[in-house]
């Protein structure tokens, strides 16, 4: 059942225990028994709003579920109605989901104003707390659904979007409580949004592999994935000789071979082959077809680019020498967005002055950060994972990092300078 942690307004320390008691709270609101499963728009979804509404209105802050179905709580600055930094990240999960993807943003920064309003601290601009409610994009074929709308984006033709149920987004949003004919209405004035800032867990495994607590965004990965497919001759495994096959799957194992080369060659780009057809499939034949997926990444689009063109290259030589054909299809692709510089170097001066280690790394899944860039200068602070696990029940954090990132989050509002928006 539902149940309310009272927030303890204590001396301040020990974030990390606070952090990780609420984390467990939200973790009961699950819309899957035994399993933690909660999509945009579902009961255990108005549970975990609802649970947040009663903590932000404990802490004294006015707080409200938007149209869109976000959770939106204002900690005024020394004048009310000041232009504000939205802090936050979301509470929809993907199926069986683990406790901190999403989540975890949304108590640090919870947690880090909680801290402000015990010591009375107003800052020169005011604060929201945002906890997005469509990150995942899992239930219905949109995504992003909430940081698009604040930042004017949100399509009204994804209202008629269904999901696996039949109903659709503008039936959901009604059934939770929303007026979806106000979803315009939540786009923000630029002018008044000063930055956002989302604390997250990393979702790989750099900063446990440096021994870091926290790492600062530098920017979210841009992206292409193309389908590969490779036509050679099919023909008996027994009767015909090595010097005469041209054997599509053996070409397409160099040409992934090639791909990793190409990958390791490069900073901060990935490249991957993560599906692999061949026909007919059979153990005593010369495979003669194959199709084969890759997905290249890149915090830089024009290093992206390049790679991509790289890759289409190599492949052809390859198939030149093998004498197969190759069609190369690009099937999907999205630019990269870049935290903004100023914010990126605010993340990491709060990182400092906190003695950690300052690493700058790139976001290889993607965040509400994209959709708010579009409104406002942006920054992501991550958080160290075990071994990098993500979307699944083994995720964990420690009380620990919690707390430095509560710490670091802190200090960043603190030392907070708006920044122009490029
Ligand atoms: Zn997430």
């Amino acid at each position: 059942m539902l149940t309310i942690v009272k927030p303890t307004l204590s001396d301040g320390s020990g974030f990390g225990a606070r952090i990780m008691e609420r984390l467990e709270t939200l973790a009961a609101l699950t819309d899957e028994p035994g399993a933690m499963t909660r999509l945009y728009l579902s009961p255990a979804h108005r549970l975990a709003a609802d649970c947040l509404r009663g903590l932000f209105h404990q802490l004294g802050l006015d707080a409200v579920v938007d149209a869109v179905g976000n959770v939106v709580a204002r900690y005024e600055g020394h004048t009310p109605g000041a232009p504000a930094l939205i802090i936050g990240s979301h509470i929809d999960t993907v199926r069986n989901a683990g406790k901190y993807d999403g989540n975890l943003g949304v108590v640090t920064a919870l947690t880090a104003v909680e801290e402000l309003v015990r010591l009375g601290e107003r800052l020169p601009f005011a604060i929201e707390i945002v906890a997005f409610g469509d990150e995942e994009g899992v239930r219905f074929p949109t995504t992003l659904s909430g940081s698009r709308a604040l930042a004017g984006a949100f399509d009204p033709a994804s209202l008629d979007e269904r999901d696996r149920d039949g109903i659709s987004l503008g039936e959901a949003l009604v059934s939770f409580g929303c007026d979806p004919g106000k979803i315009g209405a939540l786009a923000r004035d630029p002018k008044d949004v000063l930055g956002f800032v989302e604390v997250h867990i990393e979702q790989g495994p750099v900063l446990e592999n440096r021994n870091l607590p926290v790492g600062v965004v530098t920017a979210i990965n841009g992206a292409t994935r193309l389908a590969v497919d490779v036509y050679g001759a099919a023909g008996h495994a027994g009767t015909v000789p090595m010097s005469l096959r041209r054997d599509a799957l053996a070409s397409a194992a160099a040409m992934m071979v090639a791909i990793e080369d190409l990958a390791r060659e490069q900073r901060e780009l990935v490249a991957t082959v993560g599906r692999i057809e061949a026909r007919p499939g059979a153990v005593n034949v010369i495979p003669g077809e194959v199709r084969f997926t890759v997905d290249v990444r890149s915090p830089d689009d024009a290093q992206r680019r390049r790679a991509v063109a790289d890759i289409e290259t190599r492949l052809a030589s390859i198939a030149q020498t093998r004498s197969v054909e190759l069609k190369t299809t690009t099937t999907h692709e999205a630019a990269a967005s870049v935290c903004h510089p100023a914010i990126v170097e605010q993340v990491e001066a709060a990182v400092v002055r906190q003695s950690v280690s300052p690493l700058r790394l790139p976001s290889g899944a993607g965040h509400d950060a994209m959709a708010m860039a579009r409104l406002c200068p942006v920054g992501m602070l991550f958080v160290r994972c075990e071994g990098g696990i993500s979307h699944n029940p083994a995720e964990l954090i420690t009380a620990e990092d919690a707390d430095m990132a509560a710490r670091v989050l802190l200090d960043f509002i603190r030392h907070f300078r708006p920044v122009r928006a490029d």
